[in-house]
């Protein structure tokens, strides 16, 4: 009641783009502290309990102890907070910098105030976790002898392996890139999770502690999945959900259009493997930037393009502007589908002077110049039909046609599901939505000794979401190997 909540302020925006560098600064300890004292304990912690409402999540995924630790960093208990958060949390520095914090939109406070600023308050443990050093290697004190082959280094696959490696087994863990990391590495660009600082200091970590990497091997290519199946006890699938969904209207084929995925990847692969130097990325420098999809993919292409110093940045978005406050459909303590402006849009909209969204646009073809490259694309306003009457979900505005200059554009319209190459060659059965089929918190596919988690099961989601799997099919996969399990 005496306290407002606070947030650290970032850098300022058109500082941040000028480098790579993370864009979130901490606060002070007292800050912290204070901060850590607007949490109620409430005797119901909506917060902690992790579910899925209308498909959204509300509270945290992977059941953090969220009173517990506010409490005991108002205390300044920090490493009594830090071991309550890794009870549950594999990986706190990396959701404790890019969780878009479904606890924070069930906290009972934020019924009529703003929400505990819990994110930030996580992210201050681990911090301060690793700045202490009490943060080392802690091998398991006894080995089962059974062998796990994990699939995909993401965070399922990296929470999976460090769970079933705390349990004793002997974990392998396969890569098809040349880094481990998955989307951490190569998805979510190095200015909201520095990789060299944090993705590999707990790479680092786990491989000190008895996990087998192996990177540059695709399994079903490299390897066949077979081989796994002859020389593993059991092997887990976090191949994650990469197959991009394409947009297909004329002009689709011309050069300078490109999956936004590419476009991340090998942006970062470059920066680190030669700080730009080496060419080997897109580059969006002096082109006018357009991208479709509004989504966190689109954010970071964004983001990653006004590094480059592109010369004008649009950001298309087929559905309508979200409100301001909750809608009366949207209420406490669901996932609050406000509008909100990103890091990416406020960098734009420090440099070109507006947020660079445009909403209910759609694409309907590009144009080409005379080099067969793109050099504009067309678009109409459509409205969406309330109640969902009639044939198509909307209709297109007649008169609200209108050309875009761009010579470079970049799809981020979401993921269709994963590649089939390893799941083919296991025979392992699909829901659906072509994801591999297995029940949540049991994640046992049709083929014996085979679990699958992640993206993989679930479709394209959140990096929380995937520690919840990963962790949960480590438990499944340690039962299953020896009877009984007490993993979490
Ligand atoms: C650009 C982008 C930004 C995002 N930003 C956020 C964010 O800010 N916050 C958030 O919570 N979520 C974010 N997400 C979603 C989040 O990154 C994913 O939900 C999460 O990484 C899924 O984890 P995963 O381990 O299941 O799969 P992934 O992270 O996709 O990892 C799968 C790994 O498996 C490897 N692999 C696949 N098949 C094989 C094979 N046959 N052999 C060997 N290796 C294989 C892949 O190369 C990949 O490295 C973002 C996603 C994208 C694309
Ligand atoms: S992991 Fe995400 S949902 Fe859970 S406490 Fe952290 S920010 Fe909140």
């Amino acid at each position: 009641m005496e306290l407002e909540r606070e947030l650290p302020g970032d850098r300022d925006p058109l500082e941040r783009i000028a480098d790579w560098g993370e864009f979130h600064d901490h606060m002070p300890e007292s800050k912290l502290r204070q901060q850590g004292s607007r949490c109620m304990d409430c005797g119901v912690p909506f917060c902690h309990t992790g579910t899925l409402i209308g498909g959204m999540a509300s509270g945290c995924p992977i059941n953090n102890l969220i009173p517990e630790w506010n409490d005991l960093v108002y205390r300044g208990l920090w490493r009594e907070a830090l071991e309550r958060l890794h009870k549950t949390n594999n990986f706190p520095e990396f959701t404790g910098r890019v969780c878009p914090a479904p606890c924070e939109g069930s906290c009972v406070l934020g019924i009529n105030d703003p929400a505990v600023t819990i994110k930030h308050i996580e992210n201050a443990i681990v911090d301060r976790g690793f700045d202490e050093g009490w943060i080392v290697p802690e091998p398991p004190g006894r080995r089962t002898g059974k062998k796990v082959a994990v699939v995909g280094s993401g965070p399922a696959g990296l929470s999976c392996a460090a769970q079933l490696n705390r349990a004793g087994h002997r974990v392998t863990v396969y890569e098809r890139d040349d880094r481990i990391g998955g989307l951490l590495m190569y998805g979510i660009p190095n200015m909201k999770l520095d990789k060299q600082k944090v993705v590999q200091r707990r790479v680092d970590l786990l491989a000190a502690e008895g996990i087998t990497f192996v990177t540059s091997t695709e399994i079903g290519k490299d390897l066949p999945a077979a081989q796994l199946m002859r020389e593993f006890d059991a092997v887990v699938l976090c191949g994650g959900a990469t197959k991009p969904r394409d947009l297909p209207v004329p002009g689709r084929e011309l050069e300078g259009i490109h999956m936004a995925m590419d476009f991340l990847r090998a942006n970062t692969k470059s920066l680190l493997d030669s700080e730009h130097t080496d060419g080997n990325y897109i580059s969006a420098a002096e082109k006018d930037v357009i991208v479709i999809g509004g989504g966190d993919t689109g954010t970071d292409c964004v983001g990653t393009s006004m590094r480059h110093g592109c010369r004008s940045l649009n950001q298309f978005e087929i559905l309508p502007r979200p409100p301001e406050a909750r809608a009366a459909d949207n209420p406490w303590p669901e996932w609050p589908k406000i509008y909100l402006m990103d890091y990416g849009q406020e960098e734009a909209a420090a440099k070109f002077g507006g947020d660079p969204r445009s909403y209910c646009l759609m694409t309907k073809g590009f144009v080409a110049d005379a080099q067969g490259e793109v050099s504009a694309l067309r678009t109409v306003e459509i409205e969406w039909n309330k109640g969902g009457n009639g044939s198509s979900p909307f209709n297109e505005l007649p008169g609200t046609e209108k050309e875009w200059p761009a010579q470079l554009v970049l799809l981020a319209m979401g993921f269709l599901g994963p590649e089939d190459t390893v799941l083919d060659q296991l025979d392992v059965e699909r829901d659906q939505r072509s994801n591999a089929k297995a029940e949540h918190e049991v994640y046992t596919t049709n083929v014996d000794g085979v679990f699958a988690a992640g993206d993989m099961r679930r479709g394209q989601s959140l990096i929380v979401w995937a520690i919840n799997e990963g962790r949960g099919a480590a438990r499944e996969c340690d039962r299953w190997l020896m009877g009984e399990t007490t993993l979490p």
